[in-house]
């Protein structure tokens, strides 16, 4: 329902309501007040009735009387001359109104009876009217038949008393009008007798009202004062007045009624007036609540699809008048709200697609609007990757405000070489620019024009920071043609230059470690760490001077569920690139503690070597890792090796030095594997917590011919041993080369010609059967 109908709707309820409350409180009053002025009136009227009837008897009695002096009808009653009593009674009765005149005798016998219904002869009913009579007139009321006379009674004396004359006035519908029109009777007058036990109406006065049943039904008693009655559906008030009457007649009472419904007549025409102003009011307060509906919910509605236009984006001012009503408040505060909406959103817009430090766009931006350019033109365009080789270290060692500010220069130093072009800040310590319309060319000079601002180092306060800057360069359409691919491209083409001597490098597909194939090999791999398609499997290492197993060397295995097994060097390199190697180094630290805790609690001494990466020693958790492991499965530190090669330590010495201290700090022997080819020397290894030294296989395995390498691996270890390192020789695959390194005193050799790596199961058979031989 809306706001409109229901307002309306409202102002009418309230409307008929307190019209209805209103008219019913006056009706009530009104009819009251009429029901109390009835009763006043019937109370007079009665009075007034009675006083009539009263006048009327004395009348007739003092008529009749009159003729009982006439000396004719004396002396015809003496004389017995019954023909001119007769016509004398006729006479007198005429004069009076009476239909029946009577002679009764003293012995209480109708003499003569001018309506001629009594024989002669026949006793006079009414014998105490007659009893009365000799003192004085009597007079009553007498019923039958359902008629009512006036019977009055007077003694004739002649001189001595000879009889009676009665006479009978009828009281009748004439009778009853005749006495309203003289007085202020009610219209509603009766007269009732009760005959065999009944009330019965036997006159009505002009009124067409039947007010007898409303006394029939009460029995013998007589509402003597007003009572209200309703009668076939109307409203009276009635009282009865009871007349005298003779002994020998039935009861006979007056019922005199006032109609509430006639007196309320009169105001039915101010009913009919109020309903019609009712019916006024009703159609002006509608169309008054729908103006004022219409004046709030119009505006109200205007504002709801403003705020629906805002909802989808449209900032337009508000469209609703001017007005200075709660509304137009309302308007207003909406208007504003939407003003702080849109500068909020353009606040957030450029948040989020800024850089806070450089007021650069960020690289989601970054790439929406080369994706745009891209699609605009359609010339040769060039994408830049623009990094900071030294970033990371300086941010981690001089901390972020410096480094914010550094780049906040470098993004400042860009936009000189870089002109209109869009720079954007892609990673912490990587930016792109954007070249449309540039050939490869020129987007190489542009590339080496901005190697020349960064190479300034930066200088802040007492620091001078040299930026190591170099630029990877990935070619529109070359290279990709949509946004995404060309940062990606860029990006390892940076990789690229960061580790060469030139800064500059332009994208190779071959380099690219983000090849579809091999990102979907990384998926597999995050798959099958968290399953079990991987193994770890484990080479013997031997004791050479007491010809015991006492080392093992684990080795991972992945037995592809496509590809088959996949030796380590495809996957380990690819998840080294692709910041896979921790999660894998976790799970094999996991496999290779958990192996050797088995091994130790069957009371097998074997030492398990591990390898792990460079990616690894950047990590400053990994001694906590694996102090917690060694916890876990109750193993001592030193049943565990970790094998690190050469270059791996040479890649960031600076992080790597710390984790190292800590892992050998906590008792793990740490050894350089692969030693022999990489180009750090024992000066260098001095200064590391490391106790053994892997010789490369490339010197081992030709030791039987080369008579060269025989020199290089024996000053090996005798110049290891000299400086306190365990040596290892592996690659060990013909007898001979494994007598030599026994004659030179080698601590370990390991190899094929021991075994190869194997499962758990295959080790643990093949230590057994060594055990037995021996
Ligand atoms: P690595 O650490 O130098 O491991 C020794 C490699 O030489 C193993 O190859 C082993 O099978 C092989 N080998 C052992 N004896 C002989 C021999 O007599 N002759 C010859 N020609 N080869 C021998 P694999 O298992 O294919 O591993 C290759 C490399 O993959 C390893 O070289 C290591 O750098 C890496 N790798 C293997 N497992 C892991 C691992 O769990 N974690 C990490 N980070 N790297 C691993
Ligand atoms: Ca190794
Ligand atoms: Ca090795």
């Amino acid at each position: 329902m809306t706001f409109r109908s229901r307002l309306a709707l409202f102002l009418v309820a309230i409307l008929i309501v307190v019209q209805a409350l209103t008219a019913g409180l006056v009706y009530g009053v009104t009819r009251r007040a009429l029901i109390d002025e009835g009763r006043r009136q019937l109370d007079v009227a009665s009075g007034a009735f009675a006083r009539q009837l009263d006048d009327l008897s004395a009348r007739v009695a003092s008529s009749v009387q009159v003729l009982s002096l006439d000396f004719a009808l004396r002396s015809a009653i003496a004389q017995r001359d019954r023909d001119t009593v007769l016509s004398a009674l006729r006479n007198h009765g005429r004069r009076v109104g009476a239909t029946q005149m009577l002679l009764v005798g003293l012995d209480g016998r109708v003499e003569a009876d001018t309506a001629g219904r009594f024989a002669e002869g026949a006793a006079f009913p009414y014998a105490d009217l007659v009893a009365r009579a000799p003192q004085q007139p009597a007079a009553a009321v007498v019923a039958a038949n359902g008629r009512a006379n006036w019977m009055v009674v007077v003694p004739v004396f002649a001189p001595d008393l000879v009889g009676y004359i009665a006479a009978a006035i009828p009281v009748d519908d004439a009778l009853l009008a005749k006495l309203q029109a003289q007085s202020a009777l009610p219209k509603e007058v009766e007269l009732a007798a009760r005959e065999g036990g009944r009330w019965h109406a036997i006159a009505r006065g002009t009124g067409n009202s039947a007010l007898t049943p409303a006394i029939a039904a009460r029995g013998d008693t007589l509402p003597r004062s007003p009572e209200l009655a309703t009668l076939d559906g109307r409203e009276y008030v009635v009282q009865a007045v009871p007349l005298d009457h003779s002994r020998s007649s039935p009861a006979v009472a007056a019922v005199l009624g006032y109609s509430v419904d006639a007196a309320l007549q009169p105001y039915r025409a101010v009913a009919i007036a109020w309903a019609g102003l009712l019916g006024f009011g009703l159609v002006v307060g509608l169309i008054g609540a729908w103006l004022i509906a219409r004046g709030v919910s119009r505006p109200v509605e205007r504002l709801a699809a403003s705020a629906r236009r805002i909802e989808a984006g449209d900032y337009a001012p508000v469209d609703a008048p001017a007005r200075d009503d709660e509304i137009g408040a309302l308007a207003a505060a909406f208007d504003s709200m939407t003003q702080a909406i849109r500068e909020r959103e353009a606040h957030i817009v450029h948040q989020a697609t800024h850089d806070p430090v450089t007021g650069l766009a960020n690289r989601s931006a970054a790439e929406a609007s080369i994706q745009r350019a891209l699609d605009d033109v359609d010339g040769d365009a060039a994408l830049l990757m623009v990094g900071l080789e030294r970033a990371p270290a300086i941010v981690k060692t001089l901390g972020h405000g410096v480094g914010d500010r550094l780049m906040h220069e470098v993004g400042q130093r860009l936009s000189g070489p870089a002109g209109a072009a869009l720079i954007a800040r892609v990673t912490d310590s990587q930016f792109a620019v954007f070249l449309p319309n540039t050939s490869p060319r020129d987007a190489h000079n542009c590339a080496l024009r901005l190697i020349d601002v960064l190479s300034d180092p930066y200088r802040e306060a007492e620091l001078r920071l040299d930026l190591a800057p170099a630029v990877g360069i990935a070619l529109s359409p070359l290279h990709g043609r949509d946004a995404a691919t060309l940062l990606r491209r860029a990006d390892v083409a940076l990789i690229a230059a960061l580790g060469a001597d030139e800064p500059v490098a332009i994208y190779d597909a071959a380099t690219d470690p983000h090849r579809p194939e091999r990102l979907s090999l990384m998926g597999d791999l995050q798959r099958a760490l968290g399953g079990d398609a991987l193994a770890l499997h484990f080479q013997p290492k031997l004791h050479l001077a007491s010809g015991r197993i006492d080392g093992a060397e684990g080795l991972v295995r992945w037995s592809h569920p496509e590809r088959g097994p996949l030796a380590p060097d495809v996957f380990v390199g690819l998840a080294e690139e692709t910041g896979n190697i921790r999660r894998l180094t976790r799970w094999v630290l996991d496999a290779g503690i958990a192996q050797a805790s088995r091994w130790q609690s069957a009371g097998r001494a074997v030492r398990v070597a591990l390898n792990v990466s460079a990616r690894d020693l950047e990590d400053a958790e990994l001694p906590r890792r694996i102090a917690t492991l060694l916890a876990t499965h109750h193993l001592a530190a030193d049943r565990v090796v970790l094998e690190i090669t050469e270059s791996a330590l040479m890649r960031d010495p600076e992080a790597a030095l710390p984790v190292l201290h800590r892992l050998a700090d906590q008792g793990i022997a740490l050894s350089i594997d692969d030693f022999g080819v990489g180009q750090s020397s024992f000066a260098y290894l001095r200064r590391l917590p490391v106790r053994e030294l892997k010789i490369d296989r490339a010197f081992v395995a030709p030791l039987a011919h080369s008579r060269e390498d025989r020199m290089i691996v024996k000053s090996i270890v005798e110049l290891a041993h000299a400086l306190g390192y365990h040596v290892t020789a592996e690659g060990v695959e013909d007898p001979a080369a494994l007598d030599y390194l026994a004659g030179i005193g080698c601590d370990h050799a390991q190899g094929f010609l021991i075994a190869r790596p194997m499962a758990v199961s295959a080790f643990d058979a093949f230590v057994a059967a060594r055990e037995v031989s021996s």
